[in-house]
């Protein structure tokens, strides 16, 4: 994702601060320059880096710090602090409830990325339990209907159009009605969108919403924009009551830092960013753990949330049982790829994971990455028996050996035994081992974590 280059050399700004041996008037205006610097190139309203600039040095006052204190630290966090500000709306979003029917209806411009994103909002609450719908109320754009069921189809999810009805509200009216009776949670109404920001749009987006009663009105809109999100937000919030906002395309747009914050100085909250194409490139977006991974620090609450996602129920709580112990073996480490294979975007999953992002997986290798882990676990694992998965016979050696020892036991008479047995160059199964004891590392950095009860991951 673009914004990796943001947090990038925010995260570089404050390594460098970090390496001073002496923290100064100079090195902390350095590195709030260089902050500036890459909040602008993301297009982020110069009134609010100015601000924030500002208010740091009010927080930092190097001359009132006593010489105990972690000046480091304490900058670091003013820098988290006055990131969270900027994208915080200051208010919550509604979210729908299970069981209960509740009303969406997604606005936006044409090509904003609105039709897609219905269908990556419905496919997201499907896996967490809802029972959603999708209607198509679009009768504007030639296709729409067409390209709404097809991506519906796709996830198996439920949908209403018309190809001969050309009232959007009425197509709205008995879509929502027809899903309202078939017991569906989450009825998306999808409405049109057009080239520019006209007032038969906003007529017409109106009466959508008074007819349907929305329980939330999400507005779609494309991160390439920037700062001028704030003026389109706000055009939509005077027609129909906007209550949340989805900013697509985060993966290809320098802007992105741009669009987040305009957003968030409407006041309106973003639910959810868009990263890709696909269906499953679609993040919940909360500000906290955003800032966190943007600046290299992980997202805990994310990262959960994907486990949630792919761990069956009750295998979770021996999963972060094992976190908390931070003793890492490769048999954890096989487990885990095949989580993270399952998780989805492999980038969306590292991403969430400090350390594990920047050397497993380089920026713009993703492809590289995914396949460098299933030639790791093409050697961990080998064949099928009577349809159960079992590792290898070399493999499930030494993951008895290194589950209860040390991988110093990693000879090289060993390591020749196990690429004998796997069929693999030495050198893959030094390549394996090596990560194998960087992830080690990594993993021993989450000792202590708290672990939620079970089905509370809101702890974390
Ligand atoms: P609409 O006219 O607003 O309904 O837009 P569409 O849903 O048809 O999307 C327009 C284009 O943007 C399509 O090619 C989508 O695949 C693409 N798109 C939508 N969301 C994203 C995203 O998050 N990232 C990227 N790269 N493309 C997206």
């Amino acid at each position: 994702m673009v914004l990796a280059q943001l947090g990038g050399s925010i995260s570089r700004a404050l390594q460098q601060m970090s390496n001073a041996t002496i923290i100064d008037e100079k090195v902390l205006n350095d590195c709030l320059n260089e902050i500036t610097r890459a909040l602008l190139q993301s297009d982020v309203q110069f009134k609010l880096v100015r601000d924030m600039q500002t208010n740091i040095k009010k927080i930092v006052n190097l001359d009132d710090l006593a010489a105990g204190h972690n000046k480091r630290k304490i900058i670091q966090q003013a820098v988290f602090n006055e990131l969270c500000t900027i994208l915080d709306p200051g208010k919550p979003a509604f979210t729908p409830k299970k069981g209960k029917p509740s009303v969406v209806m997604f606005v936006g411009l044409q090509g904003s990325g609105k039709t897609t994103t219905c269908t990556k909002y419905a496919y997201y609450h499907q896996k967490k339990g809802y029972k959603p719908a999708l209607v198509c109320a679009d009768t504007f754009r030639a296709g729409a209907f067409d390209q709404l069921k097809q991506n519906a189809t796709k996830a198996k999810i439920p949908f209403y159009g018309s190809y001969t009805e050309s009232d959007p509200v009425r197509i709205a009216v008995e879509g929502v009605e027809r899903f309202k009776k078939e017991n569906c949670d989450l009825i998306i109404v999808d409405t049109s969108g057009r080239h520019k920001q006209e007032a038969a749009l906003f007529e017409e987006m109106r009466q959508v919403s008074e007819s349907t009663k929305p329980d939330l009105v999400l507005f779609v809109m494309d991160s390439s924009i920037g700062q001028a999100a704030f003026d389109q937000a706000q055009a939509f919030k005077q027609s129909v009551p906007v209550g949340a906002v989805i900013v697509t395309k985060m993966d290809g747009h320098a802007k992105g830092g741009g669009a987040l914050s305009a957003v968030a100085a409407t006041k309106s909250p973003v639910i959810f960013i868009g990263t890709g194409e696909h269906m499953d490139e679609f993040e919940i977006f909360d500000v906290k753990p955003f800032v966190s991974r943007l600046l290299g620090m992980g997202d805990w609450s994310g990262f959960m949330d994907k486990i949630q996602e792919v761990v069956p129920m009750d295998q979770q709580p021996e999963l972060l049982q094992k976190l908390s112990e931070g003793n890492f073996t490769l048999r954890i480490m096989y487990e885990q790829f095949q989580n993270i294979l399952k998780m989805g975007p492999i980038g969306q999953v590292f991403s969430m994971l400090p350390g594990f992002s920047q050397e497993l997986m380089p920026k713009g290798q993703e492809k590289e990455s995914q396949t460098k882990i299933k030639r790791y676990m093409t050697m961990m694992d080998s064949m099928t028996n009577e349809g159960k998965f079992i590792l290898h016979k070399h493999i499930q050696n030494l993951l008895t050996e290194l589950d209860s020892s040390n991988p110093k036991i990693m000879n090289e008479s060993r390591i020749i035994r196990i690429a004998r047995g796997c069929g693999r160059p030495i050198r893959d199964v030094m390549d394996m081992l090596e990560e194998y004891k960087r992830l080690a590392k990594v993993w021993s950095k989450m000792k202590g974590l708290k672990i939620p009860k079970k089905g509370d991951m809101s702890a974390l």
